[in-house]
């Protein structure tokens, strides 16, 4: 049931055991991808489980926090602390409302340190239970190993791969490498240099990186 389909004397009388609330980001995915890849997934993820269990879904949360992709053209980043007022004022009106369980879909790893903040807060002053899935890692992981050919990555096979399946209109081509990682690239925009600090966060297949590098080289004269 989409939450702001409803009347509110509908609303009055529904189920409100379970609500789901999807987020995600409006940011850079590949120039193959749309910018609002995250939250379309998300969205997409939140509104099946919602018809499925027959429960509320709200409004999807499009806005996001990213560090680095906001030097590519069409991101938007919003700071951490708008980010958890959003979340805490979302989640305490959810509360008001009856609901007793809040499964949060999140799309985009950005938005977690606002999400967990907001969610600890507004467990301790009201009765919500606040459940935060980050779909990625908590629903796909198993899945993404048995099937990928290529590395995991921002805007590459697994990404390009869902959202073929859930929006395919919204693919413009599938890059041929089967991998397309901004992260690495978006770093090269920024620093101009190998970022080793961020290197060290995730781990790199050797050929993974070497194509990014190209890729990333590319841009960086272009500049
Ligand atoms: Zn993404």
């Amino acid at each position: 049931m989409r939450w702001w389909e409803l009347t509110w004397p509908e609303f009055e009388k529904v189920d409100k055991t379970v609500a789901l609330l999807p987020t995600g980001i409006v940011e850079a995915h590949g120039p193959h991808l749309p910018l609002g890849t995250d939250a379309l997934m998300a969205t997409y993820i939140a509104e099946e489980a919602a018809k499925r269990a027959n429960a509320l879904l709200l409004p999807t949360v499009w806005y996001g926090n990213t560090y680095v992709l906001d030097k590519f053209p069409g991101t938007i980043s919003i700071s951490n602390e708008t980010l958890y007022m959003l979340y805490r004022d979302i989640f305490r009106e959810v509360a008001r409302n009856g609901i007793k369980y809040l499964v949060v879909i999140n799309g985009h790893g950005g938005n977690t340190d606002a999400l967990n903040m907001a969610a600890k807060d507004v467990a301790k002053e009201t009765n919500l239970v606040i459940i935060i899935i980050n779909w990625w890692i908590d629903l796909a992981k198993e899945a993404r190993k048995k099937v990928l050919e290529t590395p995991e990555g921002h805007a590459a096979e697994d990404e390009t791969s869902e959202v073929w399946a859930a929006y395919p209109d919204l693919v413009k081509w599938i890059p041929r490498d089967g991998s397309a990682d901004e992260w690495v690239e978006a770093r090269f925009r920024v620093y101009g240099k190998e970022p080793t600090q961020w290197s060290t966060r995730r781990p790199y297949r050797d050929t993974h990186q070497e194509q990014a590098r190209k890729r990333a080289g590319q841009y960086w004269r272009q500049q």
